[in-house]
């Protein structure tokens, strides 16, 4: 893949560079949000992986100005912020997956491989719809068939992570970390409450089901 590493962190920068790099991927290095921006947007990249600390612009509005300017680059937030709101706020901005630091690089690799197998779909404003499902990112709404659905914030982070990687199985690892920061064996269950009550919601109202069970691999969106 052709890769663009926004990461101020030296260190970091030339662990991941080297471990990218020996693993067959191109990458295009840059240590500020303004030259992220600037190169995201010159040139092609299969995926951005952005640091959300960043000097100057930082990671979010690096990503709300690329989807501004209409690209659909797949992008992997680096964070170390472990709070539903901030991973909310990158997923209502258009990011498609979060690593919360520190990770392993092996799930580095393993995110990078799912987001290669993205569909390449223009960004639709601030309107995300899946079959008659609506997402309204920038009010937070969610209507399904013209009707509104009441959302607790868990539930939106969770259906807004579904919504952003469509027709892809998402793990209960990787709904743990995002929705609650760090994988805990015992959140598996949670994952699990938290589907169903998305679910009793989304799908159970409703003639046909938009949240299907992959056995034993996770939980996929689409319609
Ligand atoms: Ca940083």
């Amino acid at each position: 893949m052709q890769l663009l590493l926004a990461e101020d962190e030296p260190k970091t920068v030339s662990y991941l560079t080297k471990g990218l790099r020996e693993n067959g991927h191109a990458v295009d290095a840059v240590g500020n949000g303004a030259d992220a921006l600037a190169l995201a947007l010159s040139e092609t990249f299969d995926a951005i992986i952005l640091d959300v600390m960043l000097p100057g612009l930082d990671g979010w509005e690096v990503l709300k100005r690329l989807r501004a300017a209409g690209r659909a680059t797949p992008v992997l937030f680096l964070t170390a912020r472990d709070h539903v709101e901030d991973r909310v706020r990158g997923l209502d901005l258009g990011a498609n997956d979060y690593l919360i630091k520190p990770f392993a690089f092996a799930e580095l690799l393993a995110r990078l491989r799912n987001l290669s197998r993205l569909p390449k779909t223009p960004p639709s404003g601030s309107l995300l719809a899946v079959g008659d499902l609506e997402i309204d990112t920038l009010r937070h709404r969610v209507r399904r068939a013209g009707q509104e659905l009441k959302l607790t914030s868990k539930e939106y982070a969770l259906l807004l992570l579904l919504a952003r990687n469509r027709g892809r199985v998402l793990s209960r690892t990787l709904i743990a970390e995002a929705i609650w920061g760090l994988f805990h064996d015992q959140q598996s269950n949670a994952v699990d409450a938290l589907v169903r009550r998305l679910r009793a919601k989304l799908d159970t109202p409703f003639a046909t089901a938009l949240l299907q069970t992959m056995r034993g691999t996770g939980y996929v969106l689409d319609a």
